[in-house]
């Protein structure tokens, strides 16, 4: 995330710090909570730059400190990533001699350690007794997507501060400005909050698939054409799939389509899957019609999680729209 959006996003948190920064009461150990796409180690990395950065105004950005921090190769700065899916006791005893020795650089020292719960139980031992011996000059960041998962006895060595999950439309606008198509990035921002996973997605190519199979079988449903005809030309398609999570999504992107159609029809649309709707006379729209769709559609996603003939189910389901 960038540093002007984290301080309009997770306002709250930014100003808690920045107020901490100017009355030299930073404590030495924080805690940042908030899911994947919140802005965690983003202002982990701020923070840290604040502190090392020798400008007036720090953090400058441009100055060798803060670029040798984006770089992780500043002497006064580790940076502690899960190796694999875990933070094994060996990095945290590498911080600990880093941190331990005097430093060649004067100032503050800090570390931050990415995804805090997934340091094993020897990992999160040796940390904690690094914590209960703290020095006035280093300053530990923990990052967490879960600071439940996290030993109590390490959340209570730190200051807890939690980052607000950061709405959709953020998502959308960075995907946007990729070049995304609108629709797109609507329905990839109900699948992460990430940017970089959400490109994924999209890379994947499924989510476009699965769309342009969906606009046509609601194009054919609107104008009371058969809507099976679509998913029969797309049948194979639909069953070489073996992933439930991407059925289920595809059942999301009809009901997200209906429940678009069902706001135009009240004045309220948000402007998506425009080149499906757009020739529709909204006097035309049933809206008991539609939300007896949704209700059908929802049934059915249900039925997802058991054991399903696909097949039969999509059949069924296309039938009687
Ligand atoms: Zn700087």
């Amino acid at each position: 995330m960038k540093y002007q959006d984290l301080f309009q996003y997770q306002s709250e948190a930014m100003q808690l710090l920045m107020n901490a920064y100017q009355k030299k009461k930073l404590v030495h150990a924080y805690l940042f909570d908030g899911e994947t796409g919140t802005g965690t180690t983003d202002a982990a990395i701020y923070m840290a730059k604040k502190l090392i950065c020798k400008e007036t105004a720090s953090p400058c950005m441009i100055c060798d400190d803060c670029k040798r921090i984006d770089a992780h190769m500043h002497l006064n700065f580790l940076y502690i990533a899960p190796e694999g899916d875990m933070i094994k006791k060996e990095q945290i005893e590498r911080l600990i001699h880093e941190f331990s020795m005097s430093s060649f650089e004067d100032g503050p020292k800090v570390y931050i350690i990415q995804d805090a719960e997934k340091m094993n139980t020897a990992a999160a031992n040796s940390l904690l007794k690094f914590l209960e011996e703290p020095n006035p000059n280093h300053y530990a960041i923990l990052t967490t997507t879960n600071e439940k998962k996290l030993l109590d006895t390490i959340v209570s060595r730190c200051q807890l501060i939690h980052f607000k999950p950061v709405p959709k439309t953020y998502l959308m606008s960075q995907l946007q400005n990729c070049g995304v198509d609108t629709d797109i990035a609507y329905l990839v921002s109900f699948l992460t909050t990430e940017l970089d996973v959400a490109m994924k997605y999209i890379e994947e190519g499924k989510i476009t698939n699965f769309l342009n199979i969906a606009k046509k079988i609601v194009d054919k449903d609107i104008k009371h054409k058969d809507p099976y005809v679509e998913y029969y030309r797309n049948r194979s398609y639909f069953l070489e799939e073996k992933d439930k999570a991407y059925h289920r999504f595809f059942l999301d992107i009809l009901i997200l389509m209906y429940q678009e159609l069902l706001k135009r029809a009240m004045h309220d649309g948000q402007g998506y899957f425009e080149d499906t709707f757009q020739h529709i006379q909204l006097e035309d729209v049933n809206k008991d019609d539609i939300i007896r769709k949704l209700e059908r559609i929802n049934v059915y996603q249900e039925r997802l999680n058991y054991y399903v003939n696909l097949d039969l189910q999509y059949t069924s389901l296309f039938a009687k729209l």
